[in-house]
């Protein structure tokens, strides 16, 4: 992995155990540290996550404002608006990592895994998006989540030719997070 890849990952794993363990610092997260972010920013990471309101990457990480540019919508399905965000990061911000970060008891998974193979009568972008990987082999919900990461790295690089391209420049490097609600730790894929 880049130099900066890591360093940027080993914060995040640090902040991690930080919330894990019940020290967090809840540092830059005071008017003060906004401020000082009026003119621009430079996160450190971009976290590409669902919008589920147990998922919260400035809490997980014990980060606050301008560390972390984080890209959301339910499942965290990978569609056009997401990866411009993503290309947003890598190539304007210039973030070294992307996280994509999935989670326990997601409710897309939930829903893909109980519908499959019927044609989506609701959330019908979000639901063929799983069905794309859902196999008799998925044994639950969750291990359709950690699986899922997979695909969305391998379509950030293959639906994007500016992160392609970054990626082959090693400018950035894309890694695979699962948080456990149990526990609050995020596993590195
Ligand atoms: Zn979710």
């Amino acid at each position: 992995m880049i130099e900066k890849a890591q360093k940027a990952l080993d914060i995040l794993i640090e902040g991690n155990r930080r919330f894990v363990n019940g020290e967090t610092t809840v540092s830059n997260r005071c008017v003060d540290t906004l401020k000082s972010h009026k003119n621009g920013q430079s996160p450190i990471a971009c976290i590409v996550t669902c919008s589920d309101s147990r998922v919260i990457p400035e809490m997980i990480f014990d980060k606050g404002f301008g560390d972390l540019f984080v890209v959301r919508c339910a499942g965290a399905v990978i569609g056009e608006n997401i990866l411009e965000s993503v290309e947003y990061a890598v190539d304007h911000l210039n973030v070294p990592l992307v996280m994509v970060l999935s989670h326990d008891d997601c409710g897309v998974m939930k829903a893909a895994k109980s519908m499959y193979p019927k044609e989506p009568d609701h959330l019908q972008l979000l639901i063929r998006s799983v069905y794309e990987i859902i196999d008799s082999e998925t044994e639950c919900y969750n291990e359709l989540a950690r699986n899922y990461t997979l695909t969305k790295k391998r379509k950030l690089l293959k639906r994007s030719e500016i992160l392609r391209k970054a990626h082959h420049d090693k400018k950035f490097e894309i890694v695979r997070g699962y948080l456990s609600f149990e526990t609050g730790k995020v596993s590195i894929l």
